[in-house]
């Protein structure tokens, strides 16, 4: 006698007696703060006093910082790109 085929949950959580919940779309989040805002409260690169049209994680997102406007500042490409995943005191040494 050959056993009942198994149902397709069965499979995906064999003997837990749990069924899976299906994956959910990827929700996209607005961002907690406003880029325009803070573009305009800074008035330009915090960094270098230039154009900023970037906005810079102080505390690296890579590096478990907050996405937060507390954590979040107006910068120029170049310093955004220099900075990159340092913390600003790392990158603050080099030059
Ligand atoms: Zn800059």
């Amino acid at each position: 006698m050959t056993p009942a085929p198994r149902s397709r949950d069965a499979r995906r959580a064999p003997r837990l007696g749990i069924v899976l919940r299906r994956p959910t779309a990827r929700r996209t989040r607005a961002a907690p703060y406003d880029r325009a805002e803070i573009l305009a409260r800074w008035g330009g690169c915090c960094y270098c006093d230039g154009p900023a049209e970037e906005l810079d994680h102080v505390i690296p997102l890579a590096l478990g910082g907050p996405d937060v406007a507390a954590n979040v500042v107006a910068s120029c490409r170049a310093c955004n790109q220099a900075k990159y995943t340092k913390p600003l005191a790392t990158w603050a040494a080099e030059d």
